[in-house]
């Protein structure tokens, strides 16, 4: 008997920090949070919508694993670190309905969460976050070069990966991928530069990211199926009001992310995963220069951002747009590394779904 399940994976919360200060210091710049969270939660019932994983960066970076139900509903549930069972208990979903529950992490190990909401609804939820702890950081400059692919080293990018172990990308068989932007809150020239960094996105992957115009729509946790079209880019200020986006984590001037769905044909024995959503929000307080110069730039921002939409972690090569960090050091375009990385998700690697 073939069964279809869904999976809904919530927002892959990249917070990207850029703490330049537009002066010309000396001072290290401090990276005040980065994190990487690939969620895969496995939803068997449509009125479950979501689980998000939220991974903190701090001196003890916490994984914070939410679900959705309704209000008042109790579920069990059990928490995993290395899939070693931390925590179990009984769960009540406050009155939005929310089920939540926290772990402390280590960077790379993997977190699991799941939650019996009844007798066929099971959430199951993993995350590998990437958690730095609080550092100070000096990107290391940037040889100059006149071209962006020759910039640093190939091998300087890193992936997301579904629970099955494959790469988590787009489906360059699915054809285009559609974008709006809010960009009311951006400034001068802010849709240009989404644009310009959209151009960027698809030459890199191959893929064909494709503006359709603009939108009030600005994502955040758990509108996500409301959300106008397949990417959205938001100017948006951290916030929980409307208008505003929770996304941000503590001191982020900019997030991306994914949603990815798999599908099984076998009752859950192998699932084929792929991206099927993205955003990107912007906070129109960081005030960034326009356009792709050197330094902190909106455009480098977009870049980075995008580049977690396409599916990409971060890089520890300061010489990288996927360097967690924008700084002084920045150069506004994708680096060697970023388009390799770019590559491994995109086009030429073939349709998700091909066995
Ligand atoms: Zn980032």
């Amino acid at each position: 008997m073939n069964r279809t399940k869904w999976a809904l994976t919530a927002a892959v919360v990249v917070a990207c920090v850029g703490q330049q200060g537009g002066l010309q210091r000396t001072v290290p710049a401090v990276m005040t949070g980065h994190v990487l969270t690939q969620v895969n939660p496995v939803v068997t019932d449509a009125a479950v919508p979501a689980v998000s994983v939220r991974c903190r960066t701090n001196a003890k970076p916490l994984a914070v694993l939410a679900a959705r139900g309704r209000p008042g509903q109790r579920a069990s549930y059990g928490t995993f670190v290395n899939r070693v069972r931390t925590h179990t208990g009984m769960l009540t979903a406050d009155r939005r309905g929310t089920f939540t529950t926290s772990t402390a992490v280590t960077d790379h190990r993997r977190v699991g969460v799941i939650l019996q909401l009844s007798s066929r609804t099971v959430v199951n939820a993993a995350v590998t976050p990437s958690c730095s702890k609080l550092m100070v950081a000096t990107p290391p400059a940037p040889a100059p070069t006149a071209t962006s692919g020759s910039r640093g080293n190939a091998t300087s990018y890193t992936l997301n990966y579904s629970r099955n172990g494959a790469v988590t990308r787009w489906d360059p068989c699915a054809g285009d991928i559609h974008v709006r932007v809010n960009a009311a809150n951006g400034g001068t020239g802010a849709l240009a530069d989404a644009q310009a960094a959209l151009s960027a996105l698809s030459s890199g992957t191959g893929l064909h990211f494709v503006y359709d115009g603009s939108t009030t729509f600005v994502p955040s946790t758990g509108n996500s199926s409301s959300q106008p079209a397949t990417v959205v880019i938001a100017w948006a200020a951290p916030g929980t009001g409307a208008g505003t986006s929770d996304y941000y984590e503590s001191g982020a001037i900019g997030e991306g992310g994914w949603r990815s769905s798999g599908t099984s044909t076998d009752g859950g024995a192998t699932w084929n995963w792929k991206i099927v959503q993205g955003f990107v929000v912007v906070d129109p307080g960081a005030s960034l220069p326009g356009g792709f110069g050197n330094g902190a730039t909106r455009g480098a921002l977009l870049l980075h951002e995008l580049g977690h939409v396409a599916g990409l972690g971060h890089t520890s090569d300061g010489s990288q747009v996927m360097y967690p960090m924008l700084g002084p050091s920045t150069v506004g375009s994708y680096g060697a590394g970023d388009l390799a990385g770019l590559t491994a998700v995109g086009a030429a690697k073939g349709c998700t779904t091909a066995s």
